[in-house]
């Protein structure tokens, strides 16, 4: 399928499956040679994440933990007035090396709040493994040391992100169509 309709809007395929998971084998292989003998705990960010999860973590060949997490938004005081709270760390953190494994990094700024929430449970150290980054919307500065792609600043849906809850279940990924 080269282009699909979510509702409203169309989209035209630009990453295709096979793509993805090469991608998703090279940052695998990374991981693999730098954090052997770690142990790392990888915290995986639902919903969006979860089909790069599953694909990254059949390809991960260390001895390693793996939990998940969810952020809920809620209005409260903050600069945004949108609070993102993390849920579902019930894993002792405490000297862990930790993996975030996210969809996609836009601004940064969900990523800077998990790091800050993470950071609190004293781990040794917090790697970020995310499928794509748009590094033109990126305004905190991250280190982001695994990335299978990095893409423009367009709306993607596909292989687990949505448009308004649908379109999380295609195994490629599709551009809006302006
Ligand atoms: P940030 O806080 O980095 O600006 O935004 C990160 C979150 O915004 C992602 O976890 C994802 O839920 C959502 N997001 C950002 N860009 C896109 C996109 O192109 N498509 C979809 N489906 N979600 C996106």
């Amino acid at each position: 399928m080269d282009t699909i309709q979510i509702k409203d809007k169309r989209f035209s395929v630009s990453i295709k499956e096979q793509d993805i998971l090469r991608e998703v084998t090279r940052v695998a292989n990374e991981i693999n040679r730098d954090l052997a003998g770690k142990n790392p705990l990888f915290v995986s960010v639902l919903n969006g994440s979860f089909m790069f999860t599953s694909d990254l973590m059949k390809r991960i060949t260390i001895p390693c933990e793996i939990s998940f997490v969810k952020l809920a938004s809620y209005q409260g005081l903050s600069s945004t007035g949108v609070i993102k709270e993390v849920i579902g760390i019930n894993e002792d953190l405490t000297d862990r090396t930790v993996v975030i494994v996210e969809d996609i990094v836009d601004t940064g700024l969900t990523m800077q709040r998990l790091l800050e929430t993470l950071g609190t449970r004293k781990p040794k150290e917090i790697h970020i493994a995310s499928l794509l980054v748009k590094p033109e919307k990126l305004k905190v500065d991250l280190n982001i040391e695994y990335v299978a792609m990095n893409i423009p600043n367009d709306f993607i849906v596909g292989y687990g992100l949505d448009y308004d809850g649908f379109g999380r279940n295609y195994p490629d990924i599709y551009t809006l169509k302006e």
